[in-house]
């Protein structure tokens, strides 16, 4: 086994060094879906594309090893990963999750619920978690940490040993902070999952998820299944999630450099009501005094981008309310917090000021 090295080292070199046919120093492209045999039940390892690629698998080598574990399968967007997840979970398995969950994550669990796969219990906090780990049957606990958008944290460590007790698997979604602040494997994870086209490809021009675990039956099971479905990672998607991979840690640093001057700027201006931020990270909300404002704020803005989606270099704005979280019943939404004035702020690596002004003019506006 070579030294385990880190994480900052591990994304700068990414798939370096992978290609011993030519010494090529970045990772070369596959597009090629077939590979030939060298004889007669003899494989090179790669065989057809949907199972195995080989700049897919560069990927996924990179990938487990920044979140500390031993697999990982990159699969064709963030939401793949999660169906590919729950594949592994026998039908009928009860599933305790965070109630504040990235909008497509409930539309997909009440689908399962309304069709009679899974049954899903929601907690708004972690001391609801706690009650319903202990008094509930629960055969997987979700967790999404920091929330989208209000941005609650939960204490994997604790949850999962209390899961464990009760023989349930934990599954985390990392996307928020991806393995630079977060490792949940570590913590005691069985499964964690991201949409990587967030912060691990990091320039919104890739559409990519992953799951990756420690456990080699999870694994052989989410093998199996997604070799037979299909919803693999592209040959060059997998390039482009290499490539923004490799300043990874450097992209979250300015970031949460960036949010944080933001921050200060938001608790002090008076059109604010209140400022969601955890310390750390490039997501910030924060809910508007006057919440008729908004439409005018959005047009407003010059240097934000109104816009879905998170993670990325060029920050911008979004408005769950229209957007991400649509899809949530809006008695559902304001019963735990989601109000209508509320704004989610994906805050990239511009320069700091400008951000600040720009916001600074819009509430104005
Ligand atoms: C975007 C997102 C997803 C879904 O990922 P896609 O790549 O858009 O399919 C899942 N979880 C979280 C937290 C997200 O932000």
């Amino acid at each position: 086994m070579s030294k385990k090295r880190n994480i900052n080292t591990i994304l700068a070199q990414a798939g370096i060094k992978s290609d011993q046919a030519t010494g090529a120093l970045t990772t070369p492209l596959h597009f090629s879906t077939t590979y030939q045999h060298p004889e007669f039940g003899q494989s090179t390892g790669f065989d057809y594309t949907r199972t195995k690629n080989p700049t897919r698998a560069t990927a996924e080598k990179t990938l487990a090893a920044i979140e500390s574990a031993d697999y990982a399968l990159a699969t064709s967007s963030g939401m793949s990963a999660i169906v590919l997840a729950f594949s592994i979970f026998a039908v009928g398995s009860k599933v305790l999750a965070v109630r504040d969950l990235y909008g497509g994550s409930f539309r997909w669990f009440n689908q399962q619920e309304q069709e009679g796969r899974f049954s899903f219990t929601y907690a708004n906090t972690e001391e609801e978690l706690i009650h319903h780990l202990d008094n509930d049957p629960v055969d997987v606990l979700y967790i999404e940490t920091p929330t989208n958008p209000l941005m609650l944290e939960f204490d994997i460590a604790y949850l999962a040993k209390l899961a464990h007790a009760k023989g349930a698997k934990v599954v985390v979604d990392n996307t928020f902070y991806s393995p630079i602040y977060q490792r949940p494997i570590e913590e005691g994870a069985d499964i964690v999952l991201h949409s990587a086209t967030k912060y691990l490809a990091g320039h919104n021009d890739v559409l990519a998820g992953v799951v990756v675990t420690n456990e080699a039956d999870l694994y052989d099971k989410l093998f199996y299944n997604l070799n037979t479905t299909g919803a693999v990672l592209s040959p060059f998607d997998s390039y482009l999630l290499i490539r923004g991979l490799k300043t990874l840690s450097i992209r979250m640093e300015r970031s949460t450099e960036n949010a944080r001057k933001v921050v200060e700027f938001l608790k002090t201006s008076p059109q604010v009501k209140e400022v969601l931020y955890t310390g750390k990270g490039g997501m910030v909300s924060f809910k508007i005094q006057d919440e008729k404002k908004i439409p005018n704020l959005l047009n407003s803005l010059q240097v934000f981008t109104f816009a879905e989606s998170l993670g990325g270099v060029e920050s911008l704005i979004t408005y769950p309310t229209t957007q991400t979280h649509a899809d949530i019943p809006a008695e559902v939404r304001h019963s735990y917090g989601l109000t209508d004035d509320l704004l989610r702020l994906s805050i990239g690596i511009e320069e700091a000021d400008d951000l600040i002004e720009d916001l600074k003019q819009a509430l104005e506006a």
